[in-house]
């Protein structure tokens, strides 16, 4: 099928989708599209934020379960402030992600966006201006241009589906891309797609690719390249600036990189971020440390935030995560 980022601007068909087996309730999470039962007013969320993201007393509880993930949660995400978000596994700090990302409602307590409630914000004002890199699914095989255009494109494949309904979704899976009236979904531009991936740090090598923008990338296609995990994740921070998000989180994109090139990635996202809201999630200190306040969450509660000197000063929990990973990494 044609796969290509003709005339301009950058198509894809459910087919893609299809292809890379990822079911709808995926392709929810995947492209982070706020839930109606979190966001569902019709209000905007503010171009640029000025007071900031808010937690205010935020409880929380996967649905069918007893355990609560947060407690009585507060927090406050800044413009032009990075914070990290340390702590133990399942301490809740993803669980805190998908809440600012509007995937969940909190059980108790309110999000703000510079006072305005997440509740009355219109899920496509959210969307736009909420975004996070995770690392579960930042490697999809399509081409460079594609790829770094993912989430916007397949927004509005996943409207496609709604309206198409799943059955016809499934069966244009199989139907050539050539053919009259495919399910075909969103477009970006490759001027904008190009200044995404100039700001995440994957302009240089995508415009090294054979066939530049156009190279199929990943281990789906024939004579696709494989890339480099370090460029993998140049490519999923360069998402995000496809829009233009007022706070960026970055879930723990690493695990698969050595220190100096987390800190390589961490830097540029930094930098590509601005004056924007960043929440950095990683197990690594060395990372955490980059940030300007780091905040401790231990079983659903905030137990300390401060910087790095102020924490190991402290001498309490952050303390001693920072003594037993001194033995293992730094
Ligand atoms: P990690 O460092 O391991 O990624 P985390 O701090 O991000 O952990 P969460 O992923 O937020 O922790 O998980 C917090 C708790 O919620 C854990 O006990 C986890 O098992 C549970 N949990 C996470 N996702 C779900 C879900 N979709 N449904 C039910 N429970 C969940």
């Amino acid at each position: 099928g044609k796969m290509s980022a003709g005339a301009g601007s950058i198509n894809f068909g459910i087919s893609v989708l299809h292809r890379n087996s990822i079911g709808i309730g995926y392709v929810r999470e995947l492209l982070q599209i706020p839930a109606d039962s979190a966001s569902r007013g019709s209000k905007f969320f503010p171009d640029r934020l000025v007071q900031g993201i808010r937690l205010n007393g935020v409880s929380f509880t996967y649905p069918g379960r007893e355990r609560p993930v947060l407690q009585k949660l507060d927090l406050h995400l800044r413009p032009g402030e990075r914070v990290a978000l340390v702590g133990e596994n399942g301490a809740g700090k993803s669980t805190i992600v998908r809440l600012l990302l509007g995937l969940y409602r909190p059980d108790e307590g309110t999000i703000t966006a510079d006072g305005v409630d997440y509740a009355d914000i219109a899920p496509e004002s959210l969307h736009k201006h909420v975004s996070a890199v995770f690392q579960d699914y930042y490697k999809f095989t399509f081409t460079a241009a594609q790829s770094v255009a993912l989430c916007e494109t397949a927004t509005a494949a996943h409207h496609a589906i709604a309206e198409a309904g799943p059955e016809r979704a499934a069966s244009s899976g199989h139907r050539s891309e050539d053919e009259a009236e495919p399910i075909r979904s969103g477009i970006a531009s490759i001027e904008r797609v190009r200044s995404a991936a100039a700001r995440g740090g994957a302009h240089p090598f995508i415009a090294e690719l054979p066939l530049g923008y156009d190279t199929p990338i990943g281990r789906l296609f024939e004579g696709s390249r494989e890339l480099s995990e370090g460029q993998w994740q140049r490519i999923a921070i360069s998402r995000p600036f496809l829009r233009d998000p007022q706070l960026l989180v970055l879930d723990e994109p690493t695990a698969a990189l050595d220190a100096k090139a987390e800190a390589d990635i961490y830097e540029q996202f930094v930098s590509a971020a601005e004056d924007r809201a960043v929440l950095l999630i990683s197990h690594r200190l060395g990372s955490a440390r980059l940030a300007d306040r780091i905040v401790v969450l231990q079983d659903g509660k905030i137990v300390e935030d401060g910087n790095h000197e102020q924490l190991l000063a402290a001498g309490g929990v952050y303390a001693q995560m920072w003594e037993v990973q001194a033995g293992w990494y730094r």
